[in-house]
């Protein structure tokens, strides 16, 4: 290697280490529904998106499994290179069916649904409108498209207002725009609230501006039968674009945009991160279908409601270690899976998640660039595979670790 090359790296990583940013991989040797093993060290895990445990189901495993021997390991292609596989047409069917949508496609992540979409509705000359914290895809696919990208605050609707009002004073364009989409969160996956979706779809009705929700922590937690946000509002009819992944509660791993056959149509043929990828792996698309066919059933009510109860009791264990509630009380209909522990400093948060990683418990530490410099936290994730043995652990962890690094809570 050129010694500049890699003296310019070494510079750059010292900067990372310096601030307390430093990030690396920890193998994992064995995995099971709420428990990691690496090495000899047992770690109860409150990390995870799996949340409902599906990605371990008899029935999405099996489904993964026949696909691997219907199909194959890969997919061989882009679909519109090398025909489109039955397989990935049954997710699609059935996703939109779930959803109460004309149509939907699958994408290898959700990160590419996002960078394919974004870029495929609006371009230079249009407008995005993003909520301060959505997703870094979001973000990434935003910039990408080209179209002049604003920031409102989060959850702030005078503030999306504002923006609104400025963005349609702006001239006409060539394509008779601009055109301006707003984009949110139903669960924001950082802070784990919710968007204000019913005043927000009044407000880009009102202005004209296109809406899409990202239902990635949502889907398969909330609504009826796990439909997510829009559906338990009534609103999916009144959303232009639905976007989702197939990575979380739906255990298995891609991204997916659902709404009307014109959207789906344009993404076939606009969204390059569709057009270009090879098809995602069939067995990824047998077990999202399946996961979603348990959503409708009695193993999908259970394991939701089992979740909520985890959730509630993860909450107290939380609260008693540090003597007093955290957060807002969390708002009607909220599931409470994803739950912050405000720390501040990066470094501190980092000492705090060392601290319960020795005591048992796996809790990631977030810091910069996921989130903004100086609100470092602990994030905890609950999931229906979740034991009552795991919620004892992490008590008795919080306590350990608490009483040498207290936090400061919400
Ligand atoms: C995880 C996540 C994504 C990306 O989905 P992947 O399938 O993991 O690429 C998009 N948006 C949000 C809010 C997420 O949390």
């Amino acid at each position: 290697m050129p010694e500049p090359f890699e003296e310019t790296l070494r510079q750059r990583l010292e900067a990372v280490r310096a601030q307390g940013l430093w990030r690396s991989l920890r193998p994992v040797d064995h995995r099971s529904a709420s428990v990691l093993e690496t090495g000899s060290h047992r770690l109860v895990s409150f990390a995870g998106n799996d949340y409902l445990g599906f990605s371990l189901h008899p029935a999405v495993l099996e489904a993964s499994v026949r696909a691997v021997s219907d199909w194959g390991a890969g997919s061989a292609a882009s679909r519109l290179i090398s025909g489109s596989l039955a397989v990935h047409h049954h997710l699609e069917e059935t996703l939109a069916e779930f959803l109460g949508t004309e149509a939907a496609l699958g994408f290898s992540t959700g990160h590419a649904a996002a960078t394919g979409t974004i870029p495929a509705l609006v371009g230079p000359g249009d407008v995005v409108i993003v909520d301060r914290l959505v997703h870094a895809c979001c973000v990434d696919a935003a910039r990408l498209s080209g179209a002049k990208l604003r920031v409102f605050r989060h959850n702030d609707l005078d503030d999306l207002d504002r923006i609104l009002r400025w963005a349609s004073g702006l001239s006409r364009n060539d394509s008779g725009g601009p055109r301006v989409l707003v984009v949110t969160e139903s669960v924001f996956s950082m802070d784990g609230d919710s968007a204000p979706l019913a005043e927000l779809v009044e407000l880009k009705d009102h202005h004209g501006a296109w809406l899409m929700l990202d239902e990635a922590h949502s889907t398969g937690v909330m609504g009826p039968e796990g439909r997510g946000l829009a559906a338990q509002l009534g609103l999916g009819g009144r959303i232009e674009v639905r976007m989702g992944t197939l990575g979380k509660a739906l255990g298995a791993s891609g991204g997916f945009i659902a709404g009307s056959r014109a959207l789906i149509d344009l993404l076939v043929n606009r969204a390059r991160s569709f057009i270009f990828s090879t098809a995602p792996v069939p067995a990824a698309a047998a077990a999202a279908t399946a996961a979603l066919e348990l959503m409708i059933t009695q193993d999908g009510e259970q394991a939701r409601h089992q979740l909520r109860s985890v959730a509630a009791a993860g909450a107290r264990v939380i609260h008693r270690a540090f003597q007093k509630p955290l957060g807002s009380v969390p708002s009607e209909g909220s599931v409470g899976h994803i739950l912050p522990v405000s720390v501040g400093d990066e470094a501190a948060a980092v000492a705090l998640a060392d601290q319960l990683r020795a005591a048992g418990v796996w809790v990631p530490a977030i810091r910069y660039p996921t989130v903004a410099r100086g609100s470092a936290r602990l994030r905890l994730t609950f999931s229906a595979a979740h034991t009552a043995a795991d919620l004892d652990c992490l008590d008795e962890a919080f306590n350990r670790a608490c009483i040498q690094t207290p936090p400061t809570p919400f």
